[in-house]
């Protein structure tokens, strides 16, 4: 096929993958962004047939069916609640991809020009990084890694493995054909690196280092696009890229951690074991019929979801009973923590996917200040985002974490199923407040319960 029109078709699908990304930005239109993004990588992928003396397209059309079959499969199954970990294995395969063309061009040693050379190397080393650093965050997860692994002087074992790793890229670019020997070192200096990078990272720097690995497999995969000459890789790579940085910083601050603590000063916590000071007092039981009456006669409902309002499914009762107590005239609104549940907008999209209206949902700078005049705050299945320790016990694995201030509201109510800490492992001196009460129960289940009373008390 003539060569402009594959061009063109790059070009299309670079346009398409863009239009896609916007679509992306907000909740309404999402879906539509992620289906359109999927068409034009199917359709750069059949163009990719067209391109003159290919080779091996059986085993090309091999890759692409079993790729596509486990892919298709896994996407039908997951678990919204195993979403983060599926995104951690699929990215890091993006990154290994990257990181496998880059092996496979030296080793035929047909890089001559040394700008292609030192793109190669960049995307190998990114890619290798972004591969080996992913499954670990998959293992974290998973929870198949239950236990932190840190080095004795981690921060220089990893600034000597880089300066190392890059020694011999150095040395990959200026010789005329790298050995194997050399090649094999270079890519298991730069996996291990990886690895041993991310090992240490846990609790709530998570989300931040699963976007950044994001960032880092879509530059890996933009250079290998080069050194192929291929624009659709170019620009796909260019646009995760680019937009896995924006989310990285946005989660870090957020967080309020930045970067570079994230990776030299890691939180442990969660699959790395968290600990923190020991907290005194009793929690203190309520039952959905006194939940429901406090909740009836306040002027107004915070409702706080997290993590277990996703395990329990429980985003269509508790929209139902938002609308109830609203229907009573009590007003309600919803506070959203960046890092809520398991992925960077987890409980926006259950949100969204329910009903809820999009300006009775807060982010916590725009509501952290309203704590003190909400009535009741309603936290449900949230644990380590409402956690008051994060403000003030420097010995726990989430000090330093902007929290909702929750416990700054008249009355808490918090529902969970019973004494179960967050991802962190750690305890919640919010449940022992005095103006704190635990509904003992699964979210859906107590939610429910809630609602019958909240009728009852209607009528
Ligand atoms: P947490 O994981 O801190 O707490 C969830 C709570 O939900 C648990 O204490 C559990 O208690 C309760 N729960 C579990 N199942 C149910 C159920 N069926 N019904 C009711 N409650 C239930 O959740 P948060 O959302 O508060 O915090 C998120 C944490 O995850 C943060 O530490 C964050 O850093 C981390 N993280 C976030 C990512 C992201 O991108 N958002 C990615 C990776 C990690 P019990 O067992 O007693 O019911």
């Amino acid at each position: 096929m003539a060569n402009w029109f594959i061009q063109a078709s790059y070009f299309i699908v670079a346009v398409v993958f863009i239009l896609g990304l916007k679509a992306m930005s907000s909740p309404v239109t999402a879906r539509k962004g992620i289906v359109w993004a999927g068409y034009a990588m199917v359709a750069a992928t059949v163009v990719t047939f067209f391109m003159p003396d290919l080779h091996n397209v059986g085993l090309m059309v091999l890759a692409i069916v079993s790729g596509g079959a486990v892919a298709w499969w896994s996407g039908k199954t997951v678990k919204m609640t195993d979403m983060p970990q599926m995104v951690a294995i699929y990215n890091g395969m993006g990154g290994g991809a990257a990181a496998a063309i880059a092996a496979l061009e030296f080793a035929r040693g047909e890089i001559n020009d040394p700008v292609v050379a030192t793109l190669a190397v960049l995307g190998a080393l990114i890619g290798s990084v972004a591969f080996s650093g992913s499954c670990i965050a998959y293992a974290k997860l998973q929870g198949i890694m239950k236990n932190a692994f840190r080095l004795p002087n981690q921060n220089l074992v990893n600034i000597g493995l880089a300066v190392l790793t890059a020694v011999l890229g150095l040395a990959i670019i200026v010789a005329d054909a790298p050995s194997s020997t050399l090649i094999v070192l270079f890519f298991v200096l730069a996996l291990a690196l990886g690895a041993i990078l991310t090992s240490p990272i846990g609790g709530a720097d998570m989300p931040v280092v699963i976007s950044l690995l994001n960032a880092f497999t879509g530059l890996a995969v933009g250079f290998e696009g080069y050194v192929l000459g291929n624009p659709a890789l170019i620009v796909a790579g260019i646009v995760v890229g680019a937009s896995g940085t924006l989310l990285t910083q946005l989660m870090a601050k957020a967080m309020n951690r930045p970067i570079t603590n994230v990776i030299f000063t890691p939180l442990s916590g969660g699959a790395a074991g968290g600990e923190g000071e020991a907290i005194e007092g009793t929690m203190k039981e309520f039952s959905a019929l006194d939940a429901a009456s406090v909740m009836r006669y306040a002027s107004k409902v915070a409702i706080v979801p997290g993590y277990g309002m996703a395990v329990a499914g429980a985003q269509h009762k508790v929209w139902e009973m938002a609308q109830l107590l609203e229907e009573g005239g009590v007003e309600v609104v919803f506070a959203i923590h960046p890092v809520a549940g398991r992925m960077p907008g987890h409980m926006n999209v259950l949100l969204a996917e329910a009903g809820v209206p999009y300006d009775k949902i807060f982010d916590l700078e725009e509501i952290n200040a309203d704590f003190p005049q909400i009535d009741v705050a309603l936290v449900i299945g949230a644990n380590d985002v409402v956690n008051p320790v994060a403000r003030t016990d420097k010995t726990s694995p989430i000090y330093g974490m902007p929290i909702l201030n929750v416990d700054m509201a008249q009355n808490v109510i918090v529902v969970k199923r019973g004494k179960g800490a967050g991802y962190s492992g750690i305890e919640n001196a919010l449940f022992y407040k005095d103006n704190c009460r635990m509904l003992y129960g699964s979210a859906q289940e107590a939610i429910a319960q809630v609602i019958t009373h909240v009728k009852a008390l209607e009528s």
